[in-house]
């Protein structure tokens, strides 16, 4: 049986990795069902993470040593999907895909989240074909071409700057007039003269054909005009979707509570209404939403758990 079982492999289950490993537990498992990163791995650049200083880096770059140092004291990584997390008896099961299940004293669920879908037409034809939700990975593909980006954020501002360094032309296409992105990032970009804005206005519909997308529409709004734009990279980042999932039983239900925007509800040590699993980073309440707070977590969620288990032995 695990010590620790660590679902997820961003900045909070990476950490969590680092610190139960470090504190002592010979027996952690970090599930991780693609590369170890999280979502951070999609940025082109990180520049507030304290002690990190290199705005050259892109996110992929930045959280390769992180890899490095949290597997540096023991920690085993499965690249497996976890279907689940029950709790049975005094321990947890971690059903994975395909079947398998493994038995753990403790879980740590840092899940985080996944860019979230605009749903306007032809959104799932294109995807991959045109339709991007990462700039560092699709950027380079429309060199001197125009794009256009969606939403009113931090990441699609961020992700619009670093598009006007390579493309010729960035829209960025917003619903409403204000943004939600912090204001630096905001001013940044619209002293950008290649960055052009079209506020109280919403993408109608993509198109294309076998060779990609070749055009958007665009409606604005107040006027109901429609534009129609030439483009061949639309970038949508229109915010995330908690990865809950995995904290359901068959019927559907959470195993533990949950708040209304279905974040899971841990206290300031992490602790969920089960004993014994604990939560961290961008899938639990009030998360900040910051590689440096889903680090925090992580590392105070690992800290609870060796005090758990000490008080059981
Ligand atoms: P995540 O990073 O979401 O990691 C969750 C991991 O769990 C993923 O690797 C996923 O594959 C894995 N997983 C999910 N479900 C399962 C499952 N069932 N089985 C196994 N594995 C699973 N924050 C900043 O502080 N500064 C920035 O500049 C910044 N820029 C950003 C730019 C972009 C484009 C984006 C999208 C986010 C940015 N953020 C930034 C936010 C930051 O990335 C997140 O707050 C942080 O990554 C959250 O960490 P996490 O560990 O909670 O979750
Ligand atoms: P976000 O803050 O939720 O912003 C999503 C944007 O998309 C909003 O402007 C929203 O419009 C718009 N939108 C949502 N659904 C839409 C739809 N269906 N159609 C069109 N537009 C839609 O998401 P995010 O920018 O990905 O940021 C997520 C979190 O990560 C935030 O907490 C953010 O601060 C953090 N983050 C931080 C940094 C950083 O600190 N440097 C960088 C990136 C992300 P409305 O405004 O009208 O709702």
């Amino acid at each position: 049986m695990l010590d620790c079982a660590i679902i997820g492999g961003g900045p909070a289950g990476l950490t969590a990795g680092l610190y139960t490993t470090r504190g002592g537990l010979k027996n952690v498992t970090l599930f991780e069902m693609g590369m170890p990163g999280g979502q951070i791995t999609k940025s082109s650049e990180i520049e507030n993470y304290p002690g990190f200083f290199d705005s050259t880096k892109t996110g992929l770059e930045f959280m390769d040593t992180w890899t490095k140092q949290c597997f540096n004291f023991g920690l085993k990584h499965e690249m497996k999907k976890v279907v689940s997390v029950n709790k049975t008896g005094d321990h947890f099961t971690v059903r994975l895909d395909g079947g398998e299940t493994v038995e753990a004293k403790t879980a740590i669920v840092c899940t985080g989240a996944v860019p979230r879908r605009a749903e306007f037409k032809g959104e799932d034809e294109f995807y991959g074909k045109g339709v991007s939700t990462c700039a560092t990975c699709d950027g380079f593909f429309y060199k001197d071409k125009p794009v256009t980006v969606l939403g009113g954020g931090d990441t699609a501002l961020e992700e619009a700057f670093f598009l006007s360094n390579i493309c010729s032309d960035v829209y960025v296409v917003h619903r409403r007039d204000e943004f939600r992105a912090a204001p630096p990032t905001l001013d940044r970009a619209i002293r950008k003269e290649n960055i052009h804005f079209l506020t109280d206005s919403a993408i109608e519909e993509c198109y294309g054909d076998a060779m990609g997308l070749s055009g958007v529409d665009i409606r604005n709004l107040k006027t109901d005009e429609v534009t129609h734009m030439d483009n061949t990279g639309l970038f949508v980042f229109v915010g995330q979707d908690v990865k809950n999932d995995v904290l359901k039983n068959e019927n559907g239900d959470f195993i533990c509570d949950m708040s209304d925007l279905d974040q899971v509800i841990v206290d300031l040590k992490m602790h969920t209404s089960i004993e014994g699993l604990f939560v961290a980073g961008d899938l639990r309440i009030d998360a900040p939403k910051q590689v440096v707070s889903a680090a925090g977590d992580g590392s105070i969620a690992a800290l609870q758990v060796i005090s758990y288990l000490q008080e059981l032995a």
